[in-house]
């Protein structure tokens, strides 16, 4: 839990989020200002910052988790495709400080890719 961070906030609850996964080392929500339908960030439990910071066991039990989560995903707003992508850092455009995965769901011309 890190003050302040609203991704954190989520993860305990203090926070409003449509949670769409669970398990105990990752949550996933709907994302509030979705770019297609189904838009879903998936977050590790604990603060991290970016990608890296993860440790390497930890990385293994988030990944899992995007493995479950991104065909879910596809499945529930029935897309053909997702774009799986992270902001890493600031001047890639990371506004929350929290690592997250967007999984947003794309079909043919949607013109949603990044
Ligand atoms: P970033 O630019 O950091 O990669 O993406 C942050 C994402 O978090 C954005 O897509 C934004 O819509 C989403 N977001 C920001 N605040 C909230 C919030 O309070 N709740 C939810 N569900 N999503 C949020
Ligand atoms: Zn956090």
């Amino acid at each position: 839990m890190s003050e302040d961070c609203i991704f954190c906030g989520i993860v305990d609850g203090e926070i409003p989020g449509r949670t769409v996964y669970e398990d105990d080392a990752a949550l996933a929500f709907l994302d509030a200002n979705p770019l297609t339908m189904g838009h879903t960030l998936v977050v590790p439990k604990t603060h991290y910052e970016r990608l890296e910071d993860i440790p390497a066991g930890e990385a293994t039990d988030f990944y899992a988790a995007l493995h479950e989560v991104v065909p879910a995903v596809e499945d529930a707003v029935d897309a053909p495709a997702a774009t799986v992508a992270f902001n890493n850092g600031e001047a890639a455009g990371q506004e929350v400080p929290h690592v997250h995965a967007h999984v947003i769901p794309r079909s043919e011309g949607d013109g949603a890719g990044p």
